[in-house]
């Protein structure tokens, strides 16, 4: 499918502190795609949803929306010309509007009414519509700057951290009704996000930034099963970092810059304790246990393995203790 969005090499010096925010960064999104842009903090997530959105320019490289060329090297379309809208991490709602107001400020809200008065029943706001912003709650409040976006009924919809001002059952809520208007109306959508079950409920693609550069850019499940640096196996949660020639039996591995060296992830549920019916000794190791915390529905274990401390999360239908030598057997597929 031909993308919508397609970001060629766009690289970011922020003059003043002379940072290096964005370096040579390349992707396409498909219409109806929704990507997350995962990193530590300081890499570049949200200087890259700015420069899609014009609030920044590049030194380079090129960004097309729609066939139109938004950004290059003799080009750059204003923001409130672009065809995208914008959610910040802080609501940004106007506070001498009441919330109807707020959302029908947008260009395009009046075009959009039956839009409108759909979103505004999925995120259940119809009762606060004539309050000011300081009169709601926090939730009420990413759910009207979500609306308001939206009623523009943009070709692109950026969202920088939408969720990470909100407690967790709230969150919960609102990432559903976003997934619901998401795929109600096929928009297509990048969001930054720390949270990584975030991304896993919420998007298809996900890209890694690592200091300003491009690190990994795939399905999510590939990232989380065959990451290809480190840093791309830490950014989805817990991994256990192996040296290859430890488990030869390993497929997928990465080479560890600048050593060189060839590794492998191995993410903690992927161990099982090796039962008799486990035969398959090429793909096991023998661990000592040196600690084990009991969650209520499975063990964290600390175990060593060579010279590798290793974290394993198995079912706790066994009886084990400190101390004990076990082989576990390691799922790879
Ligand atoms: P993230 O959203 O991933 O935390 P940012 O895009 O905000 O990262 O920042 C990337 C880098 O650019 C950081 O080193 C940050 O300090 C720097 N930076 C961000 N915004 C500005 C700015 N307006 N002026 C100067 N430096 C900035
Ligand atoms: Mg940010």
């Amino acid at each position: 499918m031909k993308p919508i969005l397609s970001i060629s090499n766009i690289s970011k010096t922020y003059k003043k502190n002379n940072i290096k925010a964005l370096s040579d960064i390349s992707f396409e999104c498909e219409k109806g795609s929704v990507f997350s842009i995962l990193g530590s903090s300081g890499s570049g997530k949200s200087t890259l949803l700015r420069l899609i959105a014009g609030l920044e320019s590049s030194d380079y490289g090129q960004i097309i929306l729609n066939d139109e060329i938004l950004n290059s090297n003799l080009k750059f379309i204003q923001p409130e010309n672009r065809d995208i809208d914008i959610v910040f991490q802080d609501f940004s709602l106007f506070p001498n509007m009441t919330v109807k107001e707020n959302i029908f400020f947008g260009k395009n809200a009046h075009k959009n009414k039956s839009m409108l008065q759909d979103l505004i029943n999925i995120t259940h706001i119809k009762e606060i519509l004539n309050r000011y912003p300081h009169e709601i709650s926090g939730g009420q409040a990413q759910r009207v700057a979500i609306v308001r976006s939206l009623g523009n009924n943009p070709s692109l919809l950026l969202m920088d951290e939408p969720l990470s001002q909100l407690d967790n059952n709230l969150k919960q809520d609102i990432r559903d009704e976003l997934i619901t208007i998401f795929k109600t109306y096929g928009i297509t959508v990048l969001i930054t996000t720390h949270d990584i079950d975030d991304a896993f409920y919420m998007s298809d693609k996900s890209i890694i930034l690592n200091n300003g550069k491009l690190e990994q850019f795939d399905k999510l499940i590939n990232i989380y099963k065959y990451p290809n640096s480190e840093y791309s196996a830490h950014i989805f949660g817990n991994s256990n970092i192996i040296p290859r020639d430890y488990i030869p039996m390993a497929k997928h591995y990465f080479n560890k810059i600048p050593l060189n060296k060839e590794m492998v992830s191995i993410r903690p549920e992927q161990f099982i304790i090796n039962h008799d019916k486990v035969v398959d000794d090429a793909c096991s190791i023998q661990c000592e246990i040196k600690n084990i915390t009991d969650t209520g529905y499975k063990y964290i274990i600390k175990m060593v393995y060579k010279d590798l401390l290793l974290t394993a999360e198995i079912k706790n239908d066994i009886m084990l203790k400190v101390g004990d030598i076990k082989k576990f057997h390691i799922l790879i597929d």
